[in-house]
């Protein structure tokens, strides 16, 4: 089964197709080794990217997000998008748009939502990840708690992929850059050719 390009492009998110490409790859090989595990599944387009490589092994993508939308994602914000506003209740609420895309990419015996923090699916998991992507909430404090809940599951040799990585605080904030130099100061972790904004760390086995 090959990536639903279509589906990609008609699908809200901030993805750029070079890094979902990535994504895509680094999974197809990580995926052969044990589950994936993704946080700010948004409307699923990274979801595509990493299921569509977790489905062609027979393995599973938890996909985590508690669909309320990121900060900078509510009424009045920067990335406000009226369309993704749950009328009755009037909030964000994004899981319509990921079951959806999920549906549509043929992913449902292959991805498994987790509608909550990263933090709450993180405080009993005991499962070894061979990837672990980053594109929760942009705080600092979301950013380092996602890291610090999900980095320890991973496998040696295993991914630990983070979004949004800025080097110049005129393009974006600093957050996921700082938390990708504390991943790398602990020694866990290599450093990878970087695409675009798409930060690579792979953990070493000692
Ligand atoms: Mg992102």
């Amino acid at each position: 089964m090959d990536l639903d390009h279509e589906l990609i492009v008609n699908t809200k998110g901030f993805l750029d197709p070079e890094e979902g490409q990535r994504l895509y790859e680094i999974a197809l090989e990580a995926s052969q080794k044990g589950p994936c595990l993704e946080i700010g599944s948004y409307c699923g387009k990274s979801t595509i990217y990493l299921g569509t490589a977790c489905k062609q092994n027979g393995s599973v993508l938890f996909s985590i997000d508690h669909h309320r939308g990121s900060e900078e994602q509510q009424p009045g914000e920067e990335y406000f998008d009226p369309d993704l506003m749950d009328k009755k209740r009037h909030r964000i609420d994004t899981f319509p748009f990921l079951r959806e895309t999920i549906e549509k990419a043929g992913l449902e015996d292959t991805v498994v939502p987790m509608v909550c923090k990263s933090a709450l699916a993180g405080r009993q998991w005991a499962t070894p990840l061979a990837l672990v992507f980053i594109d929760g909430g942009h705080s600092f404090e979301d950013a380092f708690t996602d890291y610090n809940a999900w980095a320890p599951h991973l496998l040696p040799g295993g991914y630990l992929l983070i979004h949004d990585i800025f080097e110049d605080p005129k393009k974006g904030g600093q957050a996921p850059f700082e938390v990708y130099k504390l991943a790398l100061a602990s020694g866990l972790f290599k450093e990878q050719p970087r695409i675009k904004t798409l930060g690579v760390l792979r953990r070493q086995s000692f």
